[in-house]
């Protein structure tokens, strides 16, 4: 029900939690947060209140600077926590957050499982870190015009995708990059200096910028320690600039 994201040079876990703790006004029955530290995604998720998410971090030390998090309202699968996101795909390497739905879970879940993928949930999110994780294991690089691989693959998954829902996306194969989608559910990404942000809401963006960036549907954005990159599903670039919030706490 709520997407945050991070990449930049702070610890990406604690604010990433502070922006799930905005965005509680939405409702959820499950967390869970995916960082990429050192080559390696680390993926904790609990049902029940953001606290106890929080509780399964503490007497952590995770200095990982780029990840994603999710507050969970159930619509395909119980409120427990073998559903709760992020999903990952079989490599346990990419991990994926949505809000919305893919209406067209059943027949790509059945193609996949032909195809040898194994499920671990009962949510319509899951096929999406399998597709993307497909779509990265055919690509051509010298194919994807200038996109990098994992928004290419992305922007491939999406083609497949039917239902509203937003996406953030991290892998630990990628670990200098977010990749997130909008397509009728709301996303925002937020400048900083030297940081991104990605969520589906200001309130989780704006107590560390008011450079923001509404994204718009059929899109998906690149976001590395370099800059941020919008395309539409079709691959075309978009020039984007953010707007700045007035924003009266
Ligand atoms: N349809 C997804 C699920 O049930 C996402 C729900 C949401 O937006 O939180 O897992």
């Amino acid at each position: 029900c709520g997407i945050v994201g991070y990449i930049g040079t702070r610890p990406a876990a604690d604010i990433l939690m502070d922006g799930l703790r905005k965005l509680e006004y939405r409702g959820y029955d499950s967390a869970g947060l995916a960082t990429v530290l050192e080559g390696e995604l680390h993926c904790v998720r609990a049902k029940g209140k953001l606290q106890n998410l929080q509780d399964k971090l503490d007497g952590e030390e995770n200095p990982a600077r780029l990840g994603i998090g999710h507050t969970r309202w159930a619509t395909h699968g119980k409120p427990e926590e073998y559903n709760a996101h992020p999903h990952r795909d079989g490599s346990g390497r990419l991990a994926v957050v949505q809000n919305g739905i893919v209406e067209n879970y059943r027949e790509l879940r059945e193609t996949l499982k032909a195809l040898g993928h194994e499920f671990t949930s009962d949510t319509d999110t899951e096929v999406v870190p399998h597709l993307i994780e497909s779509h990265l294991s055919q690509l051509n690089l010298d194919d994807t015009q200038g996109r990098s691989p994992l928004l290419e693959a992305t922007r491939r998954a999406c083609q497949q995708l039917h239902g509203a829902f937003a996406l953030a996306i991290v892998s630990a194969d990628y670990p200098d990059e977010l990749v997130v989608v909008r397509q009728q559910a709301p996303l925002v990404i937020g400048f900083g200096q030297g940081e991104f942000f990605c969520a589906s809401d200001t309130p989780a963006i704006v107590p560390h910028t008011r450079a923001v960036l509404p994204m718009e549907n059929g899109e998906l954005a690149s976001l590395t320690p370099l800059g941020v990159e919008v395309y539409n599903f079709a691959g075309d670039r978009q020039r984007k600039h953010p707007i700045t919030l007035n924003w009266n706490p």
